[in-house]
């Protein structure tokens, strides 16, 4: 018999079911695949390629649960994972075509490529059920059904809309019924690409404007000229909804602001830019800001921290690899480092509910439970954070969570426990279904001044 390949052969089809069928076994992190099989070397994929291997795999990991609910009134039995994934790869496709205004033509089309692929992948049995399975696909009505409407039950949401269920009812009992389902739909929708133009010439004309000052749509077929821009620092790849809790901190010309949680570095370059134009705009004499960047030193992604960082300009940038948990005004002087900051940014890990639509496999790995295990993390970062803070200085706390438990419930939590020492000023919710970007909870909090917290009062 004929051996099977173990390597996947090259091309965006067979990779994507070669990361799918890892994904499948051992639930590894979309972003690490995807990055794994970006790597330059033998096999590697073209841009374009890169680019058709993370549609087909987010949109097969977005539509899983259809997919799969499909598929098993189809098959006896639940095949071995690489089948599987050749069939829910293939079966992503139909489903996508299944929108598109082209009748049976792309149907007959795309099982004609998947058995093609398949026969580079899997045996000649598997190639026959392969082939089988997707004719009987191409027309099954669960494929093809409409959309519930908003008074539809969380069950039927969830699975048409492939969340799982108790998030749905979560999302129904804080944000309603309708607010819900305009959610799912935005989840279920591939992103845009968005781009955060750092110059210092003026940006490209086939870069779209958007109404976010200074982002803007990196549109498909420019991707030389992207990993140019990108390579150069003159173009940052940053949702627009980061935008939200830097603006809040509002850092001035020639202050020290302190980024806890600073990897993987979107929001450190963010306020160095920003500092930079302030501290431009300021004219002579106004001194230089600063950023002082922290995160774990056994972070996987502090090599993108420090590659960010190395892109700052002419604001002065310091790294401390530390836990916030543990960090100490002594190690900050031995750095050089100030005790006390009058901005201080804590943008913390959470259950990520407000960015799904970008990282479509964490809604399979979040647990119901997982809420309250962040909100607890959160909480403590949080406190540990307001160590830092001068009198009178703002501490913004944010994360890119829907949820209230790690949003204002951290916040009540954190200035009960201070007894009162912070002041809750702004709070900001970015709702992707309302705001048009990812979703976020930002606070700007302010420390009382020593008079007042001398004096007692609140
Ligand atoms: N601000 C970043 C940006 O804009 O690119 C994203 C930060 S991400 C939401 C949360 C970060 O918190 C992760 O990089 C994680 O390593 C870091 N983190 C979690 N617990 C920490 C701790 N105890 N001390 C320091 N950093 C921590």
């Amino acid at each position: 018999m004929k051996s099977l390949p173990n390597e996947p052969a090259a091309g965006a089809w067979p990779v994507t079911v070669a990361l799918l069928e890892r994904w499948l076994g051992r639930g590894t992190r979309v972003d690490a695949l995807l990055e794994e099989a970006g790597r330059k070397g033998p096999g590697a994929l073209s841009g374009e390629e890169r680019a058709r291997c993370q549609h087909l795999l987010f949109g097969t990991l977005r539509n899983l649960d259809r997919l799969n609910a499909v598929l098993r009134t189809l098959m006896a039995r639940t095949p071995r994972a690489r089948l599987r994934a050749a069939l829910l790869v293939a079966g992503f496709e139909l489903f996508e075509a299944a929108t598109m205004p082209d009748g049976e033509g792309p149907a007959a089309r795309i099982v004609h490529h998947a058995v093609g692929q398949a026969k580079r992948l899997l045996s000649p049995a598997e190639v026959r059920f392969v082939n089988a399975v997707l004719r009987k696909l191409a027309v099954a009505p669960g494929l093809h059904c409409p959309a519930p409407d908003a008074a539809a039950g969380a069950a039927e949401q969830a699975l048409f809309f492939s969340h799982p269920e108790w998030l749905v009812r979560r999302w129904q009992a804080q944000f309603g019924a309708k607010a819900t389902r305009s959610l799912l739909q935005w989840n279920q929708t591939p992103p845009p690409v968005y781009g955060r133009w750092r110059g210092p010439a003026k940006p490209p004309g086939w870069l779209q404007a958007t109404p976010w000052a200074g982002f803007f749509v990196v549109p498909a077929g420019h991707w030389p000229e992207v990993e140019r821009l990108l390579t150069d620092g003159a173009l940052y790849l940053q949702d627009p909804a980061t935008l939200m809790a830097v603006e809040l901190l509002d850092p001035q010309p020639g202050e020290t602001v302190l980024d806890l949680c600073a990897a993987p570095g979107g929001k450190s370059l963010l306020l160095a830019d920003l500092l930079e134009a302030r501290t431009r705009q300021g004219g002579a004499g106004v001194p230089a800001g600063r950023v002082v960047a922290v995160d774990l030193p056994d972070n996987r992604r502090l090599g993108r921290l420090k590659e960010n960082l190395a892109k700052v300009r002419t604001t002065a940038i310091a790294l401390v690899q530390a836990d916030i948990l543990k960090l100490s005004p002594r190690l900050l002087r031995e750095h050089g480092l100030p005790v006390e900051y009058t901005a201080v940014l804590l943008d913390a890990p959470c259950s990520n509910t407000g960015v799904m639509r970008h990282r479509v496999d964490v809604k399979w790995r979040l647990q119901e439970g997982d809420i309250a295990k962040h909100a607890g993390q959160q909480l403590a970062l949080l406190t540990a954070a307001a160590r830092f803070v001068a009198p009178g200085g703002r501490l913004v706390y944010s994360t890119c969570s829907l949820e209230a438990e790690e949003n204002e419930g951290v916040v009540g939590a954190f200035r009960q426990a201070s007894g009162n020492r912070f002041r809750l000023e702004q709070t900001r919710h970015g709702r992707p279904w309302e705001a048009g970007c990812d979703g976020a909870g930002v606070f700007l909090l302010r420390k009382k001044p020593v008079a007042c917290l001398e004096n007692g009062r609140p």
